[in-house]
């Protein structure tokens, strides 16, 4: 298995070992195990940060392109900047954690195939 599978399947909301079963039970909460191949997507408490810090730094590099855009290609003021700027900003993180859980949990599930750990046996 590439990684290009593993990290497309992850993108698609699908389990990253087989394709079949679905990540996320609501919005952006993660199932506990894929119902198709019984892979733990969560295997310890705390496995999320890392979503998290992920959704963190992404965030931020748009809120600071966004910032460097606004201040070349407008003549706003800072208040109209940040009266557009931080809606813009918040609606990402929110629209975006899912994708970054997901793309966590591709990131969790590529590190482990190439450690061999014994509970990945990729499909
Ligand atoms: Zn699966």
């Amino acid at each position: 298995m590439d990684r290009g599978t593993v990290f497309k399947r992850c993108l698609s909301s699908r389990c990253p070992q087989c394709g079949e079963g679905e990540l996320f039970e609501a919005y952006s909460k993660l199932w506990e195990s894929c119902a198709a191949c019984e892979l733990r997507y969560r295997r310890e408490h705390g496995a999320m940060t890392g979503a998290m810090y992920l959704s963190a730094v992404i965030t931020e590099v748009l809120a600071a392109a966004l910032c460097v855009a606004l201040f070349l290609f407008t003549d706003w003021s800072v208040k109209t900047g940040l009266m557009v700027g931080i809606p813009l900003v918040v609606a990402f993180a929110i629209m975006s954690y899912p994708k970054m859980i997901a793309l966590w949990v591709a990131v969790e599930y590529w590190t482990d195939l190439k450690n061999g750990e014994a509970w990945v046996k990729p499909r």
